[in-house]
């Protein structure tokens, strides 16, 4: 047990179910920094397309990420020290960004990273992605699986991008099948995760009722640190 990585509040699930904008919502409100783990693998797809390495071979992808400055601020992904947070959105990226997630020394490294940014913060985050719950904090004291069929995922990010619901649909569709099949931390609810279904929900009525539920396992914005205490950058 890691009591420290209990203070985590963790919130996993497919894409399109409105987890950036929760984990920023409930960030807000407890004081916390928010962490989107996502950037992560759509950085490290940025990165093996700049250098030209095959997704495929796997000690290649490894070798350039190892030496690879992978940084998250104030809602930004930075690759060496460039803000690549509007690159990594493009749907070549997205798609890409998933093939490259089912390598599981990949994952490794891309875990540790995750682990060092919450830990560097005093564990005073809310962080998002697909394993969170279930291999990046298991000892989250707070899991939180949001779920929603993929037609209202596929028409909330209509209109992100350039793209028709009918190709966000099918994009979606291939992503959910290639993360909840893979053989290293498939998409999946943790076992003691409260799902919550957003399909009828308002952001901010998912942000208040995950609040309630930090609440009650002793997580509350009463008790934020005072503004800046926590804020230790590694
Ligand atoms: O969350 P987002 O859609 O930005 O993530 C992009 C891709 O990165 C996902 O489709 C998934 O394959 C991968 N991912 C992952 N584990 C995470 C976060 C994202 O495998 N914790």
């Amino acid at each position: 047990m890691n009591a420290a990585a209990e203070r985590v509040v963790a919130i996993d699930g497919p894409g399109g179910v409105g987890k950036t904008t929760v984990s920023r919502g409930v960030a807000r409100a407890l004081g916390y920094q928010s962490l989107d783990t996502g950037a992560f693998y759509r950085a490290a797809a940025l990165l093996m397309r700049f250098h030209r390495v095959d997704p495929e071979d796997e000690a290649a992808v490894l070798a350039v990420l190892s030496g690879a400055d992978l940084d998250y601020r104030d809602g930004a992904m930075l690759v060496e020290g460039v803000d690549v947070s509007t690159a990594i959105r493009s749907e070549s990226i997205t798609a890409a960004s998933s093939r490259l997630a089912r390598l599981p020394g990949l994952r490794l490294v891309l875990v540790r990273r995750q682990r060092a940014w919450v830990a560097a913060r005093g564990h005073r985050a809310v962080v998002e992605g697909r394993d969170i719950g279930t291999v990046v904090f298991p000892d989250a004291r707070v899991k939180i699986y949001l779920d929603a069929p993929p037609a209202v995922r596929a028409r909330r990010r209509t209109g992100e991008t350039s793209t028709t619901f009918r190709e966000v649909a099918t994009q979606l569709g291939r992503r959910d099948r290639l993360d909840s099949t893979r053989a290293t931390s498939p998409l999946a609810p943790a076992q003691d995760a409260v799902a919550i279904d957003t399909r009828a929900l308002t952001a901010d009525q998912v942000i208040a009722r995950v609040l309630e539920l930090c609440r009650g396992r002793g997580i509350d914005p009463a008790n934020r640190p005072p503004e800046g205490s926590y804020r230790a950058r590694d």
